[in-house]
């Protein structure tokens, strides 16, 4: 038995998204009254919503999301929940010290498996102001991100805009990682939902051809 938990937001013209990169815009291009089928048009940021992040994004001739290979995006979970800092301090960050406290125990992130931080942010999505704060929001540390690349993680997840928390506006994560061939997952809901060990997850992103990320269906296997 598996329980199936739904790490993924609605996506559609209210999904907050990051300032400046455009709406999301839907047209109907076929109604069953007119047409005999319904089907849009539609056209969006690759960053919009609960989305993956290709190595493309930030490294010059990195994978792009077609090229990722399909073992590579079901992989185990590590969940370590920061949550009750982020509350106090939007500008938080998961270090290297919360990965050792996680390791000790839990034992040590494993190669091959994914690190998600849990910081509670999702819960502001219903206020967009809030949720992208002026880009004041929590996210990884520099010092975690380079322990996810030693300890040979294929990715990096969380509940936010971005791996980088907002006032880190030189994305230090993403220029660690991406360039070692990770890829992300941002704007995840319903971390809590996660144990700290023993969740698969399943990423469900579209091979769009050339794509520095895109939308993604994010799904977690836990033990039934
Ligand atoms: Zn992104």
């Amino acid at each position: 038995m598996t329980r199936v938990v739904d790490l993924t937001q609605p996506l559609g013209p209210d999904t907050p998204g990051w300032p400046g990169d455009g709406p999301f815009t839907a047209t109907v291009q076929w109604t069953i009254a007119a047409d005999g089928a319904y089907g849009r048009r539609i056209e969006l940021s690759e960053h919009r919503g609960t989305h993956f992040d290709a190595p493309a994004h930030f490294a010059e001739g990195g994978a792009t999301v077609e090229a990722i290979a399909a073992d590579r995006l079901v992989v185990p979970a590590r969940v370590i929940d920061i949550a009750e800092r982020c509350a106090a301090d939007p500008d938080a960050l998961l270090t290297a010290a919360d990965i050792d406290a996680h390791e000790a125990a839990h034992g040590p992130l494993a190669p091959g498996s994914a690190l998600l931080a849990r910081t509670g942010w999702d819960r502001h999505l219903g206020d967009p102001a809030r949720y992208v704060g002026d880009l004041r929001f929590p996210g990884f540390g520099t010092d975690a991100a380079a322990r996810a690349v030693e300890r040979g993680l294929l990715g990096l997840g969380i509940d936010t805009l971005s791996v980088d928390r907002g006032i880190d506006d030189a994305y230090p994560v993403h220029l660690t990682t991406l360039p070692a061939g990770l890829w992300h997952l941002e704007g995840l809901v319903g971390l809590d939902a996660l144990p700290p060990t023993g969740a698969t997850l399943v990423v469900g992103v579209p091979r769009v051809v050339d794509a520095s990320g895109f939308t993604a269906r994010v799904l977690a296997l836990l033990p039934g």
